[in-house]
Protein backbone atom coordinates (compact mmCIF):
# COMPACT_ATOMS: atom_id res chain seq x y z
CA UNK A 1 0.00 0.00 0.00
CA UNK A 2 1.27 3.60 -0.66
CA UNK A 3 1.82 6.37 1.84
CA UNK A 4 -1.27 8.41 2.07
CA UNK A 5 -0.42 11.94 -0.20
CA UNK A 6 0.26 15.46 1.62
CA UNK A 7 -2.10 17.81 -0.52
CA UNK A 8 -0.51 21.11 -0.80
CA UNK A 9 -2.51 22.40 -2.93
CA UNK A 10 -5.62 21.69 -1.02
CA UNK A 11 -3.89 22.57 2.34
CA UNK A 12 -2.72 25.83 0.91
CA UNK A 13 -6.65 26.72 -0.84
CA UNK A 14 -7.79 25.93 3.14
CA UNK A 15 -5.04 28.51 4.58
CA UNK A 16 -5.78 31.09 1.70
CA UNK A 17 -9.64 31.25 2.37
CA UNK A 18 -8.18 31.97 5.79
CA UNK A 19 -5.66 34.88 4.27
CA UNK A 20 -8.89 36.34 2.48
CA UNK A 21 -11.32 36.79 5.54
CA UNK A 22 -8.54 38.17 8.16
CA UNK A 23 -7.38 41.03 4.69
CA UNK A 24 -11.00 42.01 4.40
CA UNK A 25 -10.96 42.24 8.09
CA UNK A 26 -8.03 44.83 7.80
CA UNK A 27 -9.32 46.37 4.97
CA UNK A 28 -12.21 46.92 7.11
CA UNK A 29 -10.53 48.50 9.90
CA UNK A 30 -9.10 50.79 7.13
CA UNK A 31 -5.70 49.07 6.85
CA UNK A 32 -5.49 46.77 3.69
CA UNK A 33 -2.43 44.67 3.62
CA UNK A 34 0.11 45.80 1.19
CA UNK A 35 3.47 44.18 -0.12
CA UNK A 36 5.76 45.89 -2.09
CA UNK A 37 7.90 43.56 -4.38
CA UNK A 38 10.78 45.14 -6.01
CA UNK A 39 12.69 42.83 -9.44
CA UNK A 40 15.72 44.12 -10.63
CA UNK A 41 16.92 42.85 -14.04
CA UNK A 42 15.43 40.53 -16.77
CA UNK A 43 15.66 37.34 -15.15
CA UNK A 44 11.83 35.35 -17.28
CA UNK A 45 11.49 32.71 -14.36
CA UNK A 46 12.34 36.05 -11.18
CA UNK A 47 9.80 37.72 -13.69
CA UNK A 48 7.03 34.68 -13.55
CA UNK A 49 7.74 34.29 -9.71
CA UNK A 50 6.84 38.07 -9.03
CA UNK A 51 3.81 37.73 -11.35
CA UNK A 52 2.77 35.06 -9.18
CA UNK A 53 2.93 36.69 -6.26
CA UNK A 54 1.34 40.15 -7.12
CA UNK A 55 -1.24 37.85 -8.57
CA UNK A 56 -1.89 35.99 -5.51
CA UNK A 57 -2.33 39.46 -3.56
CA UNK A 58 -5.05 40.29 -5.68
CA UNK A 59 -7.12 37.18 -5.53
CA UNK A 60 -7.12 37.49 -1.55
CA UNK A 61 -7.24 40.91 -1.24
CA UNK A 62 -4.21 42.04 -0.44
CA UNK A 63 -2.50 45.72 -1.81
CA UNK A 64 0.50 44.70 -3.74
CA UNK A 65 2.92 47.09 -5.97
CA UNK A 66 5.54 45.75 -7.94
CA UNK A 67 8.61 47.76 -9.09
CA UNK A 68 10.82 46.76 -11.78
CA UNK A 69 14.05 48.05 -12.69
CA UNK A 70 16.65 47.32 -15.58
CA UNK A 71 19.56 45.94 -14.17
CA UNK A 72 21.79 48.69 -14.25
CA UNK A 73 20.18 49.87 -11.28
CA UNK A 74 22.85 51.05 -8.41
CA UNK A 75 22.97 49.36 -5.39
CA UNK A 76 22.11 53.03 -4.01
CA UNK A 77 19.31 53.54 -5.65
CA UNK A 78 17.76 49.94 -4.74
CA UNK A 79 18.23 50.85 -1.03
CA UNK A 80 16.42 53.96 -1.17
CA UNK A 81 13.47 52.31 -2.77
CA UNK A 82 13.94 50.41 0.20
CA UNK A 83 13.89 52.79 2.81
CA UNK A 84 10.95 54.69 0.86
CA UNK A 85 9.22 51.41 1.30
CA UNK A 86 10.45 51.01 4.99
CA UNK A 87 8.58 54.27 5.52
CA UNK A 88 4.97 53.97 3.37
CA UNK A 89 2.32 53.02 5.67
CA UNK A 90 0.34 51.17 3.17
CA UNK A 91 3.06 48.75 2.40
CA UNK A 92 3.85 45.87 5.08
CA UNK A 93 5.96 43.90 3.90
CA UNK A 94 9.13 44.34 1.35
CA UNK A 95 10.29 41.55 -0.77
CA UNK A 96 13.28 41.75 -3.00
CA UNK A 97 13.53 39.20 -5.62
CA UNK A 98 16.51 37.26 -5.74
CA UNK A 99 18.95 36.57 -7.79
CA UNK A 100 19.99 40.08 -7.75
CA UNK A 101 22.66 41.56 -10.62
CA UNK A 102 26.48 40.95 -9.07
CA UNK A 103 26.99 44.19 -8.60
CA UNK A 104 24.22 45.15 -6.00
CA UNK A 105 25.31 42.90 -2.70
CA UNK A 106 22.29 41.11 -1.62
CA UNK A 107 22.56 41.16 2.32
CA UNK A 108 23.19 45.01 1.93
CA UNK A 109 19.67 44.98 0.70
CA UNK A 110 17.68 42.54 3.07
CA UNK A 111 19.33 43.74 6.03
CA UNK A 112 18.17 47.23 4.95
CA UNK A 113 14.60 46.04 4.67
CA UNK A 114 12.78 47.30 8.15
CA UNK A 115 12.46 43.81 10.27
CA UNK A 116 9.03 44.31 10.68
CA UNK A 117 8.02 44.23 7.02
CA UNK A 118 11.08 41.49 6.23
CA UNK A 119 8.52 38.87 4.84
CA UNK A 120 10.57 36.40 2.67
CA UNK A 121 12.40 35.90 6.91
CA UNK A 122 15.33 36.38 4.85
CA UNK A 123 17.42 38.97 7.13
CA UNK A 124 19.93 38.16 9.68
CA UNK A 125 17.35 40.10 12.36
CA UNK A 126 14.54 37.37 11.15
CA UNK A 127 17.46 34.25 10.87
CA UNK A 128 18.44 35.66 14.41
CA UNK A 129 14.62 35.29 16.29
CA UNK A 130 14.30 32.15 14.69
CA UNK A 131 17.52 30.39 16.14
CA UNK A 132 16.97 32.52 19.36
CA UNK A 133 13.38 31.13 18.98
CA UNK A 134 11.94 34.21 19.30
CA UNK A 135 8.64 35.07 17.50
CA UNK A 136 9.33 36.79 14.18
CA UNK A 137 8.50 36.05 10.23
CA UNK A 138 10.24 32.79 9.20
CA UNK A 139 10.84 32.20 5.74
CA UNK A 140 7.77 30.76 3.47
CA UNK A 141 9.04 27.84 2.30
CA UNK A 142 10.24 26.03 5.13
CA UNK A 143 7.31 27.58 7.19
CA UNK A 144 5.17 25.57 4.25
CA UNK A 145 6.70 22.58 4.84
CA UNK A 146 5.78 23.01 8.91
CA UNK A 147 2.25 23.68 7.65
CA UNK A 148 2.53 20.20 5.44
CA UNK A 149 3.61 18.15 8.36
CA UNK A 150 1.32 19.68 10.89
CA UNK A 151 -1.61 18.51 8.41
CA UNK A 152 -0.98 15.19 8.89
CA UNK A 153 -2.05 15.16 12.57
CA UNK A 154 0.95 13.64 13.65
CA UNK A 155 2.74 15.34 16.79
CA UNK A 156 6.55 16.69 15.87
CA UNK A 157 7.37 16.46 19.28
CA UNK A 158 9.99 13.80 19.99
CA UNK A 159 10.20 13.27 16.46
CA UNK A 160 13.66 12.39 14.95
CA UNK A 161 13.63 14.48 11.41
CA UNK A 162 16.17 14.67 9.02
CA UNK A 163 16.76 17.47 7.04
CA UNK A 164 18.61 16.90 3.59
CA UNK A 165 20.34 20.67 2.86
CA UNK A 166 21.61 23.58 4.77
CA UNK A 167 20.79 26.34 2.29
CA UNK A 168 20.06 29.75 4.49
CA UNK A 169 16.52 29.80 2.69
CA UNK A 170 15.37 25.96 3.70
CA UNK A 171 17.65 23.75 4.95
CA UNK A 172 18.73 25.83 8.15
CA UNK A 173 15.81 27.56 8.98
CA UNK A 174 13.66 24.12 8.48
CA UNK A 175 15.73 22.65 10.98
CA UNK A 176 15.13 25.15 13.31
CA UNK A 177 11.38 25.36 13.07
CA UNK A 178 11.32 21.25 13.96
CA UNK A 179 13.63 21.90 16.61
CA UNK A 180 11.73 24.74 17.86
CA UNK A 181 8.55 21.99 17.30
CA UNK A 182 10.89 19.90 19.78
CA UNK A 183 11.79 17.39 16.86
CA UNK A 184 15.45 15.68 17.13
CA UNK A 185 16.87 17.55 13.89
CA UNK A 186 19.82 16.02 12.01
CA UNK A 187 21.11 17.98 9.16
CA UNK A 188 22.36 16.36 6.24
CA UNK A 189 24.50 17.77 3.42
CA UNK A 190 26.72 17.15 0.59
CA UNK A 191 29.79 16.63 3.25
CA UNK A 192 27.54 13.44 4.62
CA UNK A 193 28.82 10.35 3.71
CA UNK A 194 25.74 8.31 4.03
CA UNK A 195 22.44 9.83 4.48
CA UNK A 196 20.64 6.96 4.42
CA UNK A 197 22.11 5.58 7.42
CA UNK A 198 20.19 8.99 9.25
CA UNK A 199 16.92 9.11 7.09
CA UNK A 200 16.43 4.96 7.84
CA UNK A 201 15.89 6.11 11.61
CA UNK A 202 14.02 9.06 10.77
CA UNK A 203 9.90 9.36 11.55
CA UNK A 204 10.25 13.30 9.59
CA UNK A 205 12.42 13.10 5.93
CA UNK A 206 13.04 16.73 4.77
CA UNK A 207 14.63 16.37 1.10
CA UNK A 208 15.73 20.54 0.25
CA UNK A 209 18.92 19.23 -2.43
CA UNK A 210 17.61 19.88 -5.99
CA UNK A 211 18.93 16.33 -7.23
CA UNK A 212 16.23 13.93 -8.34
CA UNK A 213 16.21 10.50 -6.79
CA UNK A 214 18.54 11.69 -3.07
CA UNK A 215 16.13 9.73 -1.45
CA UNK A 216 15.04 6.68 -2.26
CA UNK A 217 12.94 3.50 -0.83
CA UNK A 218 15.60 1.72 0.58
CA UNK A 219 16.31 5.55 2.90
CA UNK A 220 13.17 5.22 4.33
CA UNK A 221 11.60 3.78 7.56
CA UNK A 222 7.91 2.43 7.16
CA UNK A 223 5.34 4.72 8.51
CA UNK A 224 7.28 7.88 8.61
CA UNK A 225 6.61 11.42 6.78
CA UNK A 226 8.48 12.57 3.59
CA UNK A 227 8.34 16.24 2.70
CA UNK A 228 9.89 17.10 -0.90
CA UNK A 229 11.31 20.60 -1.54
CA UNK A 230 13.45 19.50 -4.53
CA UNK A 231 12.14 20.99 -7.83
CA UNK A 232 13.54 19.23 -10.93
CA UNK A 233 12.92 17.72 -14.07
CA UNK A 234 13.14 13.89 -15.54
CA UNK A 235 14.39 13.02 -18.91
CA UNK A 236 11.09 14.06 -19.92
CA UNK A 237 11.31 17.23 -18.80
CA UNK A 238 8.68 16.41 -16.37
CA UNK A 239 8.70 18.64 -12.76
CA UNK A 240 10.11 16.22 -9.81
CA UNK A 241 11.65 16.62 -6.47
CA UNK A 242 14.37 15.13 -4.86
CA UNK A 243 12.46 11.96 -3.90
CA UNK A 244 11.80 8.89 -6.05
CA UNK A 245 7.81 9.49 -5.07
CA UNK A 246 6.72 5.74 -6.21
CA UNK A 247 9.34 3.91 -4.87
CA UNK A 248 9.27 5.70 -1.36
CA UNK A 249 5.63 5.88 -1.19
CA UNK A 250 5.35 1.98 -1.32
CA UNK A 251 8.31 1.78 1.23
CA UNK A 252 6.46 4.22 3.95
CA UNK A 253 3.34 2.39 3.61
CA UNK A 254 0.05 3.39 4.45
CA UNK A 255 0.93 4.37 7.69
CA UNK A 256 3.46 6.87 6.07
CA UNK A 257 2.71 10.04 4.55
CA UNK A 258 4.28 12.18 1.50
CA UNK A 259 4.32 14.98 -0.05
CA UNK A 260 4.49 15.06 -4.12
CA UNK A 261 6.05 17.23 -6.48
CA UNK A 262 4.12 19.49 -8.11
CA UNK A 263 1.36 20.02 -5.71
CA UNK A 264 2.95 19.57 -2.52
CA UNK A 265 5.40 22.31 -1.26
CA UNK A 266 5.30 24.46 -3.85
CA UNK A 267 1.32 26.13 -3.69
CA UNK A 268 2.46 26.32 0.05
CA UNK A 269 5.02 28.80 -0.66
CA UNK A 270 3.54 32.17 -1.67
CA UNK A 271 0.82 31.07 0.84
CA UNK A 272 3.30 31.50 3.88
CA UNK A 273 4.26 34.55 2.04
CA UNK A 274 0.94 35.92 1.97
CA UNK A 275 0.53 35.09 5.86
CA UNK A 276 3.44 36.66 7.05
CA UNK A 277 2.13 40.09 5.00
CA UNK A 278 -0.94 39.69 7.12
CA UNK A 279 1.06 39.01 10.37
CA UNK A 280 3.30 41.97 9.70
CA UNK A 281 -0.12 44.16 9.13
CA UNK A 282 -1.84 42.66 11.90
CA UNK A 283 0.98 43.35 14.25
CA UNK A 284 1.82 46.88 12.56
CA UNK A 285 1.00 50.03 14.74
P1 LIG B 1 20.77 25.21 -2.52
O1 LIG B 1 20.98 26.55 -1.97
O2 LIG B 1 21.44 24.80 -3.79
O3 LIG B 1 21.14 24.15 -1.39
C1 LIG B 1 21.15 22.78 -1.66
C2 LIG B 1 21.62 22.03 -0.44
O4 LIG B 1 21.68 20.66 -0.78
C3 LIG B 1 23.02 22.43 0.03
O5 LIG B 1 23.01 22.56 1.44
C4 LIG B 1 23.88 21.28 -0.42
O6 LIG B 1 24.93 20.95 0.49
C5 LIG B 1 22.93 20.12 -0.40
N1 LIG B 1 23.36 19.09 -1.33
C6 LIG B 1 23.77 19.23 -2.62
N2 LIG B 1 24.08 18.03 -3.15
C7 LIG B 1 23.88 17.13 -2.16
C8 LIG B 1 24.02 15.73 -2.09
N3 LIG B 1 24.45 15.02 -3.13
N4 LIG B 1 23.72 15.12 -0.92
C9 LIG B 1 23.29 15.83 0.15
N5 LIG B 1 23.13 17.16 0.14
C10 LIG B 1 23.42 17.79 -1.01
O7 LIG B 1 19.22 24.93 -2.78
P2 LIG B 1 17.92 25.47 -1.98
O8 LIG B 1 17.66 26.88 -2.36
O9 LIG B 1 18.03 25.08 -0.56
O10 LIG B 1 16.79 24.59 -2.69
C11 LIG B 1 16.82 23.18 -2.63
C12 LIG B 1 15.80 22.64 -3.63
O11 LIG B 1 14.52 23.09 -3.24
C13 LIG B 1 15.98 23.12 -5.07
O12 LIG B 1 15.57 22.11 -5.94
C14 LIG B 1 15.04 24.30 -5.16
O13 LIG B 1 14.60 24.53 -6.49
C15 LIG B 1 13.90 23.79 -4.31
N6 LIG B 1 13.08 24.88 -3.74
C16 LIG B 1 11.74 24.76 -3.86
C17 LIG B 1 10.91 25.73 -3.36
C18 LIG B 1 9.44 25.59 -3.51
O14 LIG B 1 8.71 26.54 -3.29
N7 LIG B 1 8.94 24.41 -3.85
C19 LIG B 1 11.45 26.84 -2.71
C20 LIG B 1 12.84 26.93 -2.53
C21 LIG B 1 13.64 25.92 -3.06
P3 LIG B 1 26.20 21.90 0.77
O15 LIG B 1 25.70 22.97 1.67
O16 LIG B 1 27.15 20.98 1.43
O17 LIG B 1 26.65 22.40 -0.57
Amino acid sequence: MPAQLIDGKALSEHIRADVGLRAAALTAAGRQPGLAVILVGDDPASAVYVRNKVRACADHGLHSVLEQYPSSLTQDALLARVAALNADPQIHGILVQMPLPRHIDPQAVIGAIAAAKDVDGFSLHSAGQLVAGLPGLRPATPYGCMKLIESTGLAVKGKHAVVIGRSNTVGKPMALLLLQANATVTVCHSGTPDIGLHTRQADIVVAAVGRRNTVTAGMVKPGAIVIDVGINRNEEGKLCGDVDFAAVSEALGEGGWISPVPGGVGPMTITMLLVNTLQAAEEAQ
